[in-house]
């Protein structure tokens, strides 16, 4: 365990006190503390205790919580990403890392169903990433409609002038994901504690502890904050305004008994860019069709915001099902969730040092997409936190200052 932990009132939880395994650390093992357990997190630490770090992560509420915004069922994995290859070279990484989690967590974590992409105006964003996404091995159709109204009868495309079918796309299962994660971080020899830990004091370019609940202390050589749409309050000189959280609702219908034809295994998920966004997943697990509108929606408290979904945001989903799966016009509404995106002000992770603590990383700005790219964003944090690897420029805390209007990372008002 990490030395330096002082003032110890009480034990807390899951022994985050100074143990035995101070000493057994060798001398070139750096001391790590991960806070925040979600997708970003607890993949960080994962990748830093395989690359030989001695690791401690914490968190709150523990790993994909409800107030998480890693929280919830599904997150979409799709290769299709805009402009910036980065991210196709990053889902490309992930989505073999991904993988890889069915042998330590005995059930598959993503599953592949493909995405239907379809576009009401310009599909720009898609055609500036085909060839990245096809280099790496991402199969993507264009779709002429007559062949897409064959393949998915389900769906009216009206309004629609492009559309794409990307192969290789499918869901993660997310919170158990975070928790499957979480796991076999300590399997491999991790440490954890469910408990609140701040951002303690910094003194000649470096964080000196962070402060744990029950006046606790704890020092490490390094500290990684992944506190998902926490992470400007806990840094508010450093991040501001840079992270919004925003209130974002998720609906999930019922298809009508009998009809198998919107289950995970014979219908696609799908993004939807027309004057709004939509995107979606099938039936997956009998909870009913996953749908969502990307519209950034009021700024909202994680900790405390309220978490009852409102009626017009049920009734416009109710309205864009009707209009784009005819079938599925009057399915009852099965469950809903609200959940918030950590919003970065351009839409890109923010990923980077503290400029006034050399050992401190900000690791946050997921913006509605990040969930996929946790394993390679983990191993990218990890290596910049070991020193092998110069943190990325597009994800840099300086490019947030003074960027005009906020967008989302489909050009939309964020
Ligand atoms: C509705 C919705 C749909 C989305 N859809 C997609 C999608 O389809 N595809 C995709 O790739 N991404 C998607 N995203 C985005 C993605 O889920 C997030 O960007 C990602 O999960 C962020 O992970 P994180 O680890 O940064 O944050 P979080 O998951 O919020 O993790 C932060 C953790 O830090 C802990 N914490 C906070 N403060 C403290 C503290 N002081 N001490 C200890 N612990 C603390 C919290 O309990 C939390 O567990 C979606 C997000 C939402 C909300």
């Amino acid at each position: 365990m990490m030395g330096g932990v002082r003032r110890p009132a009480r034990r807390p939880p899951n022994d985050v006190s100074p143990s035995s395994t101070a000493e057994t650390t060798p001398e070139h093992s750096p001391r790590v503390a991960v806070i925040g357990a979600g997708a970003f997190g607890g993949w960080t630490a994962l990748q830093l205790q395989r690359m030989g770090a001695h690791v401690t992560l914490f968190d709150i509420w523990g790993p994909g919580n409800s107030r998480s915004s890693s929280g919830g069922e599904t997150r979409l994995l799709r290769g299709l990403y805009g402009p910036d290859r980065l991210y196709v070279q990053w889902v490309a990484r992930s989505l073999d890392l991904w993988r890889e989690c069915e042998h330590f967590c005995g059930f598959p974590l993503y599953q592949r169903t493909g995405v239907l992409w379809m576009f009401g105006g310009s599909d720009e964003y898609c055609r500036e990433s085909l060839s990245p996404a096809r280099e790496l091995g991402f199969r993507v159709d264009a779709l002429e409609f007559s062949e897409a109204e064959r393949q998915f009868p389900q769906v009216r495309f009206e309004g629609v002038r492009t559309a794409y079918f990307e192969h290789e796309a499918g869901f993660l299962r997310a919170r158990q994901a975070c928790y499957a994660i979480c796991e076999e971080f300590q399997r491999e020899g991790g440490t954890y504690a469910q408990i609140s830990a701040s951002p303690g004091p910094i003194e000649s370019q470096a964080m000196r502890c962070i402060e744990l609940a029950d006046a606790y202390q704890l020092a490490a050589d390094q500290y990684v904050f992944a506190c998902g749409p926490w992470l400007g309050r806990l840094f508010p000189e450093v991040l501001g305004a840079a992270i919004r959280p925003t209130r974002q609702e998720v609906y999930y219908f019922g298809a009508p008994s009998g009809e198998g034809g919107f289950d995970a295994d014979q219908f696609p998920s799908w993004m939807d860019l027309g004057d709004r966004i939509y995107y979606g997943f099938p039936n997956v697990d009998r909870r009913g069709l996953k749908v969502a509108d990307d519209t950034r929606g009021p700024e909202f408290d994680p900790t405390d915001g309220d978490r009852s979904p409102s009626p017009d945001g049920v009734a416009r989903a109710r309205d864009y099902l009707a209009s784009r799966f005819p079938r599925l016009a009057g399915a009852p509404l099965l469950e809903a969730r609200v959940c918030q995106y950590e919003n970065s002000p351009d839409g890109h992770l923010i990923v980077d040092r503290h400029p006034e603590a050399a050992n401190v990383w900000l690791v946050g700005g997921g913006s509605g997409h990040g969930f996929k790219l946790g394993p390679a964003l983990g191993e990218h944090v990890a290596r910049c936190v070991l020193g092998r690897a110069e943190p990325e420029p597009l994800f840099s805390i300086s490019r947030v200052a003074g960027l005009a209007s906020p967008h989302t990372q489909f050009g939309r008002p964020a």
